[in-house]
């Protein structure tokens, strides 16, 4: 099967239910380019310069979300043209956020990034520290940063159950956080979660965007 093929089997898979982000990281841009000739325009990539290089090479309507861990001083490079930030996951980044779409002129699209499996070594915000973080005044009088939503990644294994439960947990966190905190921002509506593994899952748990990459480009 083709890669327009498998975006195709995919896309009507979702049947319009969840967004698919095309997890493109370590993959040519050739090969971004391909998959943008079979009509997909979300990518996502984990580092910062490697978004950069495909961001200046690739057509100017991709659009570019960066799922994998970002430290503060390189937030600089993508501020101009980021998508959607998936892994926030400190109030020391969301500053640097701020600062940096206030200097570009743009709000910056993000979304929180919590700790959902077991394994400790997955980065991520706890339910206490993403309400310190929406309830403190700095946060709220923040103008160039758009909290949209969360996302988060499940644990490594084959126990079904374990997997389920743990996105069954970030929906609920979901829940609980719009009607805190978001009640009347509809801009508050995305549940990133669900990779190649898992991805069928995290849609009967509620996901309403998936960042498949294996499965599309193939094993990395
Ligand atoms: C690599 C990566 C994915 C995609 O993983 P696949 O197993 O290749 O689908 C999704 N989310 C994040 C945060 C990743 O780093």
């Amino acid at each position: 099967m083709s890669l327009a093929e498998r975006i195709r089997n995919l896309k009507e898979e979702l049947g319009g239910t969840a967004v698919l982000v095309a997890v493109s990281k370590t993959k040519p841009a050739s090969l971004v380019q391909e998959a943008y000739n079979a009509g997909q325009r979300v990518f996502g990539e984990n580092k910062v310069q490697e978004m950069v290089e495909k961001w200046e090479v690739l057509p100017k309507d991709i659009q570019w979300h960066l799922i994998g861990h970002l430290q503060s001083n390189k937030v600089k490079y993508i501020a101009s043209f980021v998508s959607l930030i998936h892994s926030v996951d400190s109030m020391k980044l969301l500053r640097e956020i701020n600062s940096q779409g206030e200097k570009a002129g743009r709000i910056i699209p993000c979304l929180l990034q919590f700790h959902i499996a077991q394994e400790d070594s997955k980065f991520g915000l706890s339910f206490q520290e993403a309400e310190d973080i929406l309830q403190s005044r700095e946060f709220v009088e923040m103008q160039y940063v758009s909290v949209n939503g969360l996302m988060g990644m499940a644990s490594f294994t084959d126990d079904e159950e374990q997997v389920r439960n743990e996105f069954r947990n970030l929906h609920n966190y979901f829940a609980i956080l719009k009607s805190n905190y978001f009640k009347y921002n509809p801009s508050f509506k995305i549940l990133s979660m669900g990779m190649s593994s898992d991805y069928k899952l995290a849609l009967e748990e509620g996901s309403t965007m998936i960042r498949v990459g294996s499965s599309l480009f193939g094993e990395r």
